[in-house]
């Protein structure tokens, strides 16, 4: 069994190689070739923690196993990160441990490469405004991944806490553009792409904020409850997903179809645009937005490519298991 540390993550994998391993799975399960089992997730009732699983098997790739991981609000005053991911790979042969793979980098890495997936596919060729609503962890992989879709001029942000916008200005200015901070009226007539990554329970964006062209990826709402945008905007959308059980159950679309606005039918998986089983944007004037709800699969794919690294680099760790 090999094992690829935590630490060792960062230096395995590039934004480029998880964009590839991600975009072949949404294209797998589009094809039923992939699918994910059903999530667990419980308060466990001790140092308010939330803990789960998310798991899974591509029958292309052959990546079986699952992501254990949760989030410990007490671990910032102990110098450790809330979110604590591990995925633990499986032979497909014989169910043998694979792998035991820190899933903390991998998880940021996979969520970011699903909205650049997201863009590459749907938002218009001309797009040169990116706006970003949210600047939390998360936010800044977000960016640098979202950054090499097109060819961006200048990058705006909105954040509930300005004073965490300075991590997305220190993104912008990585890559050579001018970042400004502005209200959500701006983000909506300025932006043609809109990031929305918080971890908020009420709506930020409304239908009427947003101009039409507007490509937007809701990243942030993967529980049920939470909520980036106005149900209306989502209405007004073109919605595509990674997972349409996830997207009306614990996504952004959860509260449009609640209220009747949207039908689990009028989602689109993203796999389908990757495959050309779906013509995605079809219009310059289309609203087109991505409900990335974060699946196991996604996990599975950047932990087997970072195994395959590690053993290619010699710095896999073998034990006898
Ligand atoms: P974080 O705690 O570092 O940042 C949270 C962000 O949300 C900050 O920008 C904060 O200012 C903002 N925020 C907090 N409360 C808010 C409120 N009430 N209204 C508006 N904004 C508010 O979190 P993170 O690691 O950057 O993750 C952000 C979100 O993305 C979380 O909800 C997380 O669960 C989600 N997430 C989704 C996936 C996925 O696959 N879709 C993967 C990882 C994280």
């Amino acid at each position: 069994m090999i094992i690829v540390p935590e630490r060792a993550v960062a230096g395995l994998l590039t934004a480029a190689d998880c964009f590839s391993a991600v975009e072949q799975v949404f294209a797998a399960m589009a094809r039923k070739s992939a699918y994910n089992f059903p999530v667990i997730r419980e308060a466990i009732g001790y140092a308010d923690a939330l803990y789960g699983f998310k798991s899974g098997f591509d029958r292309e790739s052959l990546a079986l196993g699952l992501k254990s991981g949760g989030f410990w609000p007490g671990n910032i005053a102990k110098g450790l990160t809330n979110h604590q991911s591990t995925v633990f790979l499986f032979e497909a042969e014989s169910g043998r441990c694979r792998a035991v793979v820190g899933g903390n980098l991998l998880t940021a890495l996979r969520t970011a490469a699903a909205s650049a997936i997201s863009i590459k596919h749907l938002a218009r060729d001309d797009a040169r405004v990116l706006g970003m609503i949210g600047a939390g962890h998360q936010s800044a992989f977000q960016l640098r991944a979202a950054l090499g879709q097109r060819r961006f001029e200048r990058v705006i942000g909105w954040n509930l806490h300005p004073e965490m916008l300075k991590r997305l200005e220190e993104v912008a200015r990585e890559h050579g553009l001018p970042f400004e901070a502005v209200d959500l009226d701006r983000i909506g007539t300025e932006a043609d792409v809109i990031i929305t990554i918080t971890s908020s329970f009420a709506p930020i964006l409304k239908a009427s904020h947003v101009k039409p062209g507007t490509h937007l990826a809701c990243m942030g709402t993967d529980t049920k409850g939470k909520q980036e945008v106005e149900a209306e905007l989502v209405a007004r959308a073109t919605v595509f997903t990674d997972e349409i059980a996830q997207s009306v159950s614990i996504g952004e679309a959860q509260h449009a179809v609640a209220r009747g606005l949207v039908k689990a039918a009028d989602i689109v998986e993203i796999g389908a645009v990757i495959n050309g089983t779906h013509s995605g944007r079809v219009s310059a004037e289309q609203i087109t937005l991505f409900d990335g709800t974060g699946v196991g699969l996604q996990d599975l794919a950047v932990a087997s490519t970072a195994v395959d690294r590690a053993i290619e680099t010699g710095i896999a760790i073998e034990i006898d298991f």
